[in-house]
């Protein structure tokens, strides 16, 4: 009998299961494919390797949550610091989002000139600074109790920021700059919509603020694909089954039997890393089916499209770029493209003179559903972003090596879940309402982007930090 099983391998899961083995516990980590990581995976297709979906890692710094969890596991991952973190182009305006404030500062105010800029990039730098500062937080779920003091836990964070916290973003954009020009709000959109998941109407000034400012953190490149760290964040764990998929839960009177299609295995505490809309249906239990069944009306079938290619070129690339045009593409939610290259030098994912380009935009899961159109519609939306790639970053036709893309279907065909992005707190989703990483379930623990805190690395970290406090650990 183990003392935790993992249910999935992706950034929550691989962390936690680490950390608890770290920490001398007996884990089984779970694994549907044979690559770790889901939506931050390295996978393999014809021979060359391609980052699924995350391809920047942010919060690996002094005093930031992905470096406390990684330290507290005793790794440290193989990395290249970026700067600048993104380069924007905006038809002929092309920003580097460089970390040093001035740098930036200077580009942006040539690009998008405007009477308000210093005050607005001096708040989101400060404001950058000052909110990891504020560390004492948690959240709870377990009982009402237990979640009522879980929130007083807020009431510093809450009190520091409320001037930001109780205000629409978009509002208070357009307030603050009184006339801004169409492209400017855009450059800004484009920037929050890829790492707060939602609209600027949808989300609170400093969600906005955060989003826009993760730049001037540090941010690395993952040398080798995300997967390679995987691989080594979870070296020391024992029982890790690949190809594994969980199919059923039962809860025992002091355990869960954790079935897959040949086996059964026992575990004392299972921790889920599957998505809180989807978890229901492991469940045979009504009383576990219901809890989450409550949280299915959280998905908003966000999703992505996305385009992978390998191009031989003797052309210098940044790691990251974000091309934004002048309206949603067809079959999108966006008219922002994120295209990403590995490193010129990094021989571990590609052979040297090759890049590995992993390019996404957000799309909407149910525009993927009509059997009858899905093929043309994927070719079609292959076709624009492969264009807009080649003119913009001027790679030639005759260097694409091979190119592919995938779709919201396939990510529910590899990894189980076609809403991705996790759940983004919103105006309208805040924390009352939202799954934590306890349940009122005994033993029964949940990890990942679609519960507290949030998405992407710096998100599901603080879940992580989360639950082993909840844990006790
Ligand atoms: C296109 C795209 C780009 C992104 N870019 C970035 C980025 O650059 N930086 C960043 O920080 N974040 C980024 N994100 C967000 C980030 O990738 C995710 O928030 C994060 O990886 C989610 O981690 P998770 O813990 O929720 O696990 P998931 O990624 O959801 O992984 C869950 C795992 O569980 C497995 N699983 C599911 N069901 C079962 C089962 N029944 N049995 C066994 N295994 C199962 C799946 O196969 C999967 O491996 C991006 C996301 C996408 C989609």
């Amino acid at each position: 009998m183990k003392d935790f099983a993992v249910v999935g391998s992706g950034v929550g899961g691989s962390s936690i299961a680490a950390l608890l083995n770290a920490k001398g516990y007996d884990v089984a980590l779970f694994e549907k494919e044979p690559y770790l990581g889901g939506c931050s995976s390295t996978f393999i297709h014809k021979g060359y390797k391609y980052n699924s979906g995350a391809t920047t890692l942010a919060g690996y710094a002094e005093g930031y949550i992905v470096k406390e969890i990684f330290d507290a596991i005793g790794f440290t991952p193989k990395l290249i610091q970026t700067d600048p973190s993104i380069v924007i182009i905006q038809n002929d305006k092309i920003t580097p989002r460089y970390k040093n404030f001035e740098q930036f500062f200077a580009v942006v105010t040539i690009n998008y000139p405007h009477t308000k800029n210093k005050e607005f990039w001096e708040l989101v730098y400060t404001i950058n600074k000052e909110f990891y500062d504020v560390k004492n937080y948690y959240y709870s779920n377990q009982n009402i109790f237990k979640k009522l003091k879980s929130l007083l836990s807020f009431v510093p964070l809450t009190l520091k920021f409320q001037k930001y916290l109780k205000v629409n973003a978009h509002s208070y954009i357009q307030k603050l700059f009184g006339n801004i020009s169409k492209d400017y709000l855009q450059f800004l959109e484009s920037q929050i919509l890829i790492v707060a998941q939602a609209s600027m109407k949808e989300i609170n000034f400093l969600t906005a603020i955060l989003a826009l400012g993760y730049t001037f953190n540090e941010n690395h490149y993952v040398i080798g694909g995300f997967g390679a760290l995987f691989d080594d964040l979870t070296q020391n764990i024992n029982a890790i089954h690949r190809n594994s998929e969980i199919t059923k839960i039962v809860q025992q009177k002091d355990f869960f039997e954790l079935y897959t299609k040949d086996e059964i295995f026992k575990a004392k505490k299972v921790i889920l890393n599957t998505t809180v809309y989807d978890s229901a249906n492991l469940f045979p239990q009504m009383n576990i089916k219901k809890y989450y069944k409550k949280y299915e009306k959280l998905n908003n079938y966000q999703s992505s499209f996305m385009v992978y290619m390998t191009i031989k070129s003797n052309k210098e690339f940044s790691h990251h770029y974000q091309i934004i045009q002048n309206k949603v593409i067809k079959n999108t939610l966006s008219q922002a493209l994120f295209v990403s290259f590995s490193d010129e030098n990094d021989t571990k994912i590609v052979p040297k003179g090759c890049y590995s380009i992993t390019a996404s935009i957000h799309t909407d899961s149910r525009f993927w559903e009509n059997e009858a159109t899905y093929k043309m519609q994927k070719k079609e939306l292959e076709a624009t972003l492969q264009n807009i790639i080649l003119e913009k970053l001027s790679i030639d036709k005759g260097e694409i090596i091979e190119i592919f893309s995938a779709t919201s279907k396939t990510f529910q065909n590899y990894i189980n879940r076609s809403q991705l992005g996790g759940n983004a707190i919103t105006m309208k989703n805040f924390l009352p309402f939202l799954p934590a990483n306890d349940t009122p379930i005994k033993n029964l623990y949940n990890v990942g982007d679609t519960v507290y805190a949030a998405q992407g690395w710096p998100g599901v970290m603080l879940g992580v930090k989360n639950l082993k406090r909840l844990l006790g650990v």
